[in-house]
């Protein structure tokens, strides 16, 4: 994966152009509403914009039937991940993570002294619930969960997430990622977090939203819980620029471009699923723009496969298999790729 990657960074920008399918971005945005008011933005930008981050975190806040004070805001949700990960450490904590799953925060945390326990997934590549919390040890004080999860795009049955969350909560912190949760609707667990002070959710504009770019999300938690984090920013919710702001703050409200993005989305993923099942390939259906699938059974090299016809981005998993991922990118695309294979 690690080559791969390094491979996909190398080779940007691209010496002929290719077709981008690594990194989970969504290739319609950012939405046409938020793309008109990035552009306003840009004259206010020599102030800092602080009624803009007020206006957000608001705007976040009545999405959920939460407040401002519910909310942090950060460039990307990945400067949030990183920030609970150190406060993890400050803790002296230790954390539990699944393996595989989204772990692009855990490098930076193990460096500054994060202990980090894995647990696999179930056979079916699920988060194994059960697993991660027979894992809990007394000094464990981080447990991460990524709903749907990547790079598997399985979700775990809502009522069993809530039921995770309410018996762990109470004694320990759960990070719960749902950078994806849209594209399938998802049911979000942020209802719980004036409960539980120990839950928190990441969440970014990056996915649906199609603004990977402009770097922002947030996470949603209990406001004794957001004014820990903020207390680690250098300046509070003051990470993220005047244009993504308001590119954020719009996209909330262009409602049928994400609408447009999910039907794309569905019709590319089963050109995608057709393919993979013509070539006798199998795959996990998934609740999200990128698919997770096994070539145990498929001779050909099929990232040369792609790559000889200019799509780059397939990423492998789960050392001595053949599981890969790939992001969905539009439906020509997905029929670039097909035809590929
Ligand atoms: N969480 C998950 C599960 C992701 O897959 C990604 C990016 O691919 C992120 C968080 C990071 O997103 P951001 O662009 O908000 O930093």
């Amino acid at each position: 994966a690690r080559k791969i990657e390094s491979r996909i960074i190398n080779n940007f920008p691209p010496s002929k152009p290719m077709i981008r399918l690594g990194f989970n971005e969504n290739p319609y945005g950012p939405s046409p509403m938020a793309r008109k008011a990035m552009m306003d933005a840009i004259n206010g930008s020599n102030r800092y914009p602080i009624d803009a981050v007020d206006q957000l975190r608001n705007r976040i806040g009545k999405e959920y039937n939460l407040n401002a004070s519910n909310v942090v805001i950060g460039a990307g949700s990945s400067e949030l991940l990183g920030i609970v990960g150190a406060w993890t450490v400050m803790k002296k904590g230790t954390a539990i993570v699944p393996e595989v799953s989204f772990l692009s925060w855990t490098p930076a945390a193990k460096k500054i002294g994060l202990d980090i326990k894995t647990v696999r997934l179930t056979g079916s590549r699920v988060i194994d619930l059960s697993g991660m919390k027979n894992g809990i040890e007394s000094n464990t004080k981080l447990v991460y969960l990524c709903n749907p999860n990547n790079p598997t795009g399985t979700v775990l049955p809502p009522n069993e997430l809530e039921a995770f969350i309410r018996n762990v909560a109470p004694t320990c912190t759960i990070l719960l990622d749902e950078a994806y949760t849209e594209f399938n609707d998802t049911p979000s667990m942020a209802k719980l977090v004036n409960e539980f002070p120990n839950l928190l959710i990441a969440k970014t504009f990056s996915k649906v939203y199609g603004m990977a770019g402009a770097r922002l999300g947030y996470v949603l938690a209990h406001p004794q819980t957001i004014s820990e984090i903020t207390s680690l920013q250098p300046w509070a919710n003051a990470s993220a620029s005047a244009v993504s702001l308001a590119g954020a703050l719009a996209s909330l409200d262009d409602k049928s471009f994400v609408i447009y993005c999910k039907t794309e989305n569905a019709k590319a993923k089963d050109i995608f699923y057709n393919a993979l099942k013509k070539a006798n390939i199998s795959y996990i259906p998934s609740s999200t723009n990128f698919v997770y699938f096994n070539c145990e059974n498929y001779s050909k090299d099929i990232v040369a496969q792609l790559e000889a016809k200019g799509i780059a981005g397939i990423r492998t998993y789960e050392k001595n298999t053949r599981w890969c991922r790939l992001t969905v990118g539009t439906v020509e695309e997905m029929g670039k790729v097909a035809e590929a294979i």
